[in-house]
């Protein structure tokens, strides 16, 4: 029995050590980088953060608000292929371009066939082909065929957790690979299978081996707050992709449920009388793709050879997503000046981590 005794570390277990810098404002950094790819010939100026292609995340209303400040979504795979073509023609209009946008696709046979009928119309070039188990032969299988029919197009291939397998996909077409397995908000998979790999750990390997084969990777899953996505472009991911941190808001996808709660006060009436105050409170669900629940909304109920390997929440409705997005900017600009790092592919290179038992002082609870 082989057992990798090196520890393996979450973004919980590690913090950035600050550093002397030359950098005195926050408006000096520059959050926008230029991607050039191995495969794709095209260059993209943008922030490396992507919205995860869930149900919940890769909305087209996310999309748009994401594009507004220069960060890229993956639409989910269960829009139509007419739906995603409406939206793209739209978007180019009001964007100029989809160059943001990637649309998702699994390995199947049917897979391929909207697939092809989205990119015969020209209208994106971005591809983002995801699996659970990115270790299945389908994927390499699929990949290569993505390649030699679209030469020219970004694709983003996954999910895996180690090196020999990212310079595997990456040599067989992929641009970029998504690195994940098990660290998701709403993913049961470690519970219920015993496989994963602490995503901090993973980044670090996994970005490592892709650079060294000319491509890129993206860290997915497990982000809880804005300092966990610079802790993964400071670990080495080329873009981070976030599903719990976009969900619960106006443009997220979901189901908007309303409660009402005792909160314990009264108001008072009169002398005589008083009522318990009631609040009102609303939520929006927020479920793993491979949930019993998204199994029975979006693939006609759980096969029976299937088990779950996701889960559902309510999450407290947060509003519109723009002030998350502007708290996520500005936390990774406030960590560029904390570590000297004036881009944002100068980040590894200027991150020096501590490794940590305790990380936030939740004295008064763990919100901001
Ligand atoms: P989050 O940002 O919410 O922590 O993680 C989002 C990622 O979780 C997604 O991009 C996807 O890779 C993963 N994910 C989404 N749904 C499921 C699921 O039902 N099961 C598993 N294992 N992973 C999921």
């Amino acid at each position: 029995m082989r057992i990798y005794d090196d520890v393996q570390l979450d973004y919980c277990d590690v913090l950035l050590r600050p550093k002397r810098s030359t950098l005195a404002s926050r408006s000096e950094v520059e959050i926008q980088r230029l991607y050039h790819f191995k495969w794709c010939p095209r260059t993209i100026t943008a922030t490396g953060i992507v919205s995860a292609n869930m149900f919940t995340t890769g909305t087209f209303e996310l999309a748009r608000a994401l594009q507004k400040q220069r960060l890229f979504s993956a639409l989910h795979k269960h829009y139509s292929a007419e739906d995603l073509i409406t939206f793209l023609r739209d978007n180019q209009k009001e964007f100029g371009s989809n160059e943001l946008v990637f649309v998702s696709s699994g390995v199947s046979d049917a897979d391929f066939e909207k697939l092809t009928q989205v990119m015969n119309t020209g209208l994106v070039q971005n591809i983002c082909v995801d699996v659970a188990n990115g270790y299945s032969p389908y994927l390499l299988n699929y990949i290569r065929k993505v390649r030699q029919m679209w030469p020219e197009v970004l694709l983003m291939a996954g999910n895996v957790v180690t090196g020999d397998m990212c310079e595997d996909l990456i040599l067989n077409g992929a641009d970029i690979v998504k690195v994940g397995i098990g660290p998701g908000s709403v993913c049961t998979t470690r519970k219920l299978t015993g496989v994963g790999r602490p995503q901090f750990s993973t980044v670090i390997e996994c970005a490592d081996a892709a650079h060294g084969t000319g491509g890129m990777i993206c860290a997915d899953g497990g982000c809880t707050v804005p300092g966990d996505v610079c802790k993964a472009l400071c670990a080495g991911a080329d873009f981070v992709m976030l599903g719990g941190m976009l969900a619960g808001h106006a443009e997220s996808g979901g189901e908007m449920t309303e409660k009402s709660f005792q909160t314990g006060e009264v108001n008072l009436i009169d002398d005589k009388t008083c009522a318990l105050k009631i609040e009102q409170k609303q939520y929006k669900k927020f479920y793993g793709m491979s949930s019993q629940y998204a199994q029975d909304q979006h693939y006609g109920g759980m096969k029976k050879y299937r088990a779950s390997e996701g889960k559902v929440v309510e999450i407290p409705f947060r509003g519109p997503v723009e002030p998350t997005l502007l708290s996520i900017l500005g936390g990774i600009r406030s960590c560029m000046t904390y570590i000297g790092a004036k881009n944002l592919k100068d980040m590894p290179k200027c991150a020096t981590f501590y490794r940590v038992n305790r990380q936030l002082n939740t004295i008064f609870g763990n919100e901001s």
